[in-house]
């Protein structure tokens, strides 16, 4: 696993070291079983957090990459709390994407109640169309690419699935990569201050969360994207004869 820009086939941009990890881990994995090229992008290095130093988390989401199998983890060293749609964020994102050239970017979604997700989901949408703009940044001397396909994770019930990945062979991976922060989640004894995820339940959380998308598909495990735009099916019996759940 490289922390420099290579190309990937789908690149997973989020906002704190273990948001990629809790939103998408499962797909990630999975993804990369089939064999696609996966990255993760973090937007901060977490520095802001309630638990956990910066060394700490850096050497956490690098243990948590290698545990997701990633190709590469980078780091845009945007300001932690302070994530905003700044020509300096738009621009570095774009010159990370034009270097990755992902055909898909899973990024969080716009009316996210954290601010850092909802505006990295705003960078990550005005990026992707910058970057497949000739004349954008043109003086770094990178191609412009095309606009590559943008799936966004559901974190509410109020953002229905366009799709849900059937993750019920990588729960167990997930899980290891999330724990791997372990300075955020619940420890015995620990001192430091307790947050909402930090609480003991939020793991088991996070796992009922994955059996509940699952279930809306009739399997073990699922994780949820919402996609914008219209999606061009090719055979609608194919995808339609997929296992569903009536009641979902
Ligand atoms: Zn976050």
């Amino acid at each position: 696993m490289t922390d420099q820009p290579v190309e990937l086939d789908v690149l997973a941009v989020y906002s704190h070291p273990d948001d990629a990890e809790l939103a998408a881990g499962g797909t990630l994995l999975k993804l990369k079983h089939l064999g696609h090229r996966t990255g993760v992008l973090d937007m901060t290095r977490g520095e802001m957090g309630t638990r956990g130093t910066r060394e700490i988390r850096e050497g956490e989401a690098h243990e948590a990459g290698r545990l997701l199998n990633l190709d590469a983890r980078l780091n845009l060293d945007q300001p932690d709390g302070h994530v905003w749609p700044t020509e300096d964020a738009r621009r570095a994102t774009v010159r990370v994407l034009r270097a990755c050239r992902p055909k898909v970017v899973l990024t969080a979604h716009w009316d996210d109640p954290h601010p850092d997700h909802a505006n990295t989901c705003r960078i990550v949408r005005e990026a992707a169309r910058l970057a497949s703009m000739r004349r954008y940044d043109e003086e770094h001397g990178q191609p412009a690419i095309r606009m590559p396909a943008l799936a966004h994770s559901v974190y509410s019930r109020l953002v229905v699935a366009s799709f849900i990945v059937d993750v019920s062979d990588f729960v167990e991976g997930k899980m290891a990569a999330v724990r791997a922060h372990a300075s955020q989640f619940w420890s015995e004894g620990s001192k430091e201050p307790s947050t909402r995820i930090s609480e003991q339940g939020f793991l088991n959380q996070v796992e009922f969360r994955l059996r509940y998308y699952g279930s809306l598909v009739g399997v073990a495990a699922g994780e949820g994207f919402y996609v914008r735009e219209a999606l061009n099916v090719e055979d609608p019996v194919a995808l339609l004869t997929r296992p569903m759940n009536i009641y979902s």
